[in-house]
């Protein structure tokens, strides 16, 4: 861990492929600190491969099989921490920010590891090894992500006239690309805005000598109530957007004035006419909004009463159905969610007027919507919203990986470790809605500090959160491969999966302090205090109940992995603490047949340990072994599977770069990769989705094929 070098220069590059990620200018390379263990396809059902597929767990009451206790040794290869409890309370630091501080777990007055982290870190690979369902996933159901578009989607301004019992409802469009609202030579709409814009900001509003300011809008120009007159210049304006790509024109408005105080705006001066619309104004919403839209009446009329539904033309009018009514709600109330849990909001931006007013879909309500086949299939509060993805997780996912959900199906993970139904199933009445599980595992005591005292307190860099919505990261075409090329990868059922379950490289070669240590505790970043350092050696036992031969086989090679892998627990796996490696330091097997009849012979109890031990183990690893390359057809050394989870948790460097978070480089004229100190890491995806747009973007490799992904600028550059 005291490694300060900085090996990142002049590790290797991608092996040149026709299908690979670009090659970069420089050499400036990094490891992602995740990557996913890829799954298998359906398992075979006939003969041993059955117990490693789908069906009823064995009863609890009986003895069917193997019992008995193995004791597992564990070893701490990087320094360890694992916190105390979730729910402590937060210092005040110096600038006022809330700052989170744990302590080691402890049990019987010595540190420990809990018997659920454990349990949890020897499931995972238990899952994955066995091409098990995969528990911890999350399903969207119909709450599905969402992403930012990156091209106009060309939504069309409307204003919802009614809705309906059934929450079912009727938009009138008001798409002034179709219906002109000024003699502007430009009827057919091309290159149009949908909506008129009026200046309501000063330029560059946020910003200011002295800090953020707050500009209110121009009342004069920008009067509240949504119903509005509006002076507008009867020419478009061309105006050439950031990227450079072709002019968009839209409407300029001079001024917008209520209805009733129509008269202040004639005589219109020469070149600008009145015309009547709603003015959208969703507020200061980004730092450098200017503009809000108006949209403007297809009947060109400021009678409040109009329109009813009966008077408005058919090309006009559009139905949207409950659940379309439904997801605009979730939708508005995701952007409260992901407010929720922040620092107060700075003084500029403010969050949009749609949000702050807890908004849901009423008559009179504006929005953008999407039209297909006659219907409105979306409705956004905005013209560059987020959208919908078309699948929810789960349907990215093969259904024999998806999780269980029925007690008589299970997968090996699940019928030894336990299953608790996620979701409600209202096609059953029955009621069993969990199993036990097989295994019960202890703390893990530690029974030796290697030499060392705890470490003092660290101060954490900031660990990132799961971002699933960075597909080019998280899937890969149907066909299994990353989606190199794909300029719009997305959650869609058919056209991408799922990679795999997702681990954390072990960061071999050691730790670099400069990574996973802040200059100053922040309302970000957080303080672990005690953590363990290398050498450290825990105990744990795991008693079990009624194995097949091959579960216990595969239960011992997901602890002991092989040789030369390490598992990854606690806190600050991204940042590379919590590798530690497992052995098994007895196995007790309990012989019930002789417990039953000589009661007096040592309970009926077998130890196997000394020279045995690793023979009997093997013996069990090798049942599981042979039993999946039976059931997927291949020598179990080669399934990707398998393949994938010693890429990852190897000891061994194989030249690899340095492994943190994408990120630009701190320098650009030179390309240094040290650590930012402000948190601007999500520059690196911002160049990338640049990128993106002309096709030449970064997908993260297959994980053993992973050397690694360059530097990236904001604007792209690499
Ligand atoms: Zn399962």
């Amino acid at each position: 861990m005291r490694d300060r070098g900085r090996p990142g220069r002049g590790a290797q590059p991608p092996a040149a492929q026709g299908q690979g990620n670009p090659r970069p200018q420089h050499d400036r390379w990094f490891l992602n600190p995740y990557n996913f263990v890829r799954y298998l396809g359906k398992p075979a059902a006939e003969g041993l491969a059955r117990l490693l597929g789908r069906m009823a767990p064995p009863p609890h009451d009986r003895y069917v099989g193997l019992n008995g206790r193995i004791t597992c040794q564990v070893t701490a290869e990087t320094p360890v921490f694992v916190a105390d409890s979730e729910d402590v309370d937060p210092v005040t630091t110096a600038t006022g920010e809330k700052h989170f501080k744990y302590r080691f777990f402890r049990y019987g007055g010595r540190d420990a590891i809990p018997a659920t982290t454990l349990r949890g870190v020897v499931r995972s690979v238990f899952e994955a090894v066995t091409n098990s369902c995969f528990s911890t996933l999350e399903c969207d159901g119909i709450k599905r992500l969402e992403y930012r578009v990156s091209e106009d989607p060309q939504l069309t301004p409307a204003r919802v006239v009614a809705i309906d019992k059934k929450g079912n409802g009727t938009l009138e469009l008001l798409d002034c690309r179709r219906r002109a609202p000024a003699n502007s030579g430009c009827g057919d709409g091309q290159g149009v805005l949908s909506a008129g814009l009026i200046r309501a900001y000063s330029p560059k509003v946020g910003r200011y000598p002295g800090g953020m300011q707050e500009r209110l809008p121009n009342e004069a120009r920008c009067p509240d109530g949504t119903r509005v007159a509006a002076l507008i210049g009867s020419q478009v304006v061309p105006h050439r957007d950031r990227d450079g790509r072709p002019n968009y024109r839209y409407f300029e408005i001079q001024r917008i004035l209520p209805p009733s105080r129509r008269h202040e705006l004639e005589p219109a001066p020469a070149g600008c006419e009145i015309r009547y619309g709603y003015l959208h104004r969703t507020g200061p919403n980004i730092e450098r909004k200017h503009d809000e839209r108006v949209f403007f009446r297809w009947d060109d009329n400021d009678d409040p009463e109009r329109p009813a539904i009966e008077g408005i033309p058919e090309d006009v009018i559009v139905p949207f159905a409950n659940p379309v009514r439904e997801e605009y709600n979730r939708h508005i109330r995701g952007y409260l969610e992901r407010r929720e849990g922040r620092e107060a909001p700075a003084a500029w931006p403010k969050p949009s007027s749609f949000v702050a007013g807890g908004h849901e879909l009423r008559p009179g309500s504006l929005v953008y919507c999407k039209v297909e086949g006659g219907q409105a299939t979306c409705l956004r509060p905005v013209s560059l919203p987020r959208l919908p993805h078309d699948s929810p997780r789960e349907k990215l996912l093969p259904e024999h990986l998806r999780p269980c959900e029925r007690p008589k199906e299970l997968c090996p993970a699940c019928r030894l470790f336990g299953w608790v139904r996620g979701s409600p199933d209202p096609s059953s009445k029955k009621t069993q809605v969990a199993y036990a599980g097989r295994l019960r595992f202890s703390h893990g005591r530690m029974v030796s500090e290697g030499g060392k005292e705890p470490l003092e307190e660290i101060i954490l860099a900031i660990l990132g959160e799961p971002k699933p919505t960075t597909t080019p990261f998280y899937l890969a075409t149907s066909g299994g491969q990353p989606p190199y090329r794909d300029k719009d990868v997305l959650y869609k059922e058919g056209a991408y999966r799922l990679r795999g379950r997702k681990f954390y490289y072990h960061h071999a070669g050691g730790l670099n302090e400069l990574e996973y240590k802040a200059q100053a505790a922040n309302g970000m970043n957080r303080t672990i205090c005690g953590a363990r350092d290398t050498g450290t050696t825990f105990e744990f036992t795991i008693d079990f109940h009624n194995l097949s031969a091959i579960e216990l086989g595969a239960l011992l090679w997901s602890l002991q992995l092989d040789k030369n892998c390490v598992h990854r627990l606690g806190l600050g796996k991204p940042l590379g603490l919590g590798s530690v490696s497992i052995a098994v330091a007895g196995l007790r097997l309990l012989r019930l047949r002789e417990r039953y009849v000589e009661l007096s012979a040592g309970g009926g109890e077998e130890a196997v340990a000394g020279d045995a031990l690793p023979t009997v183990v093997q013996d069990y690893v090798s049942a599981f072994t042979a039993a999946m390359a039976q059931t997927y057809g291949r020598p179990f050394d080669e399934l990707e599977n398998v393949r994938d989870l010693r890429a990852m948790l190897t000891r061994e460097r194989r030249g690899r770069p340095l492994i943190h978070y994408p990120r630009p480089p701190s320098d650009e004229a030179k390309w240094s990769d040290a650590p930012l100190p402000d948190g601007r890491n999500y520059e690196w995806f911002v160049g990338n989705k640049r990128r993106q747009r002309r096709g030449n973007h970064y997908v993260l490799p297959p994980a053993e094929d992973d050397k690694g992904l360059p530097l990236i600028t904001r604007d792209g550059r690499d």
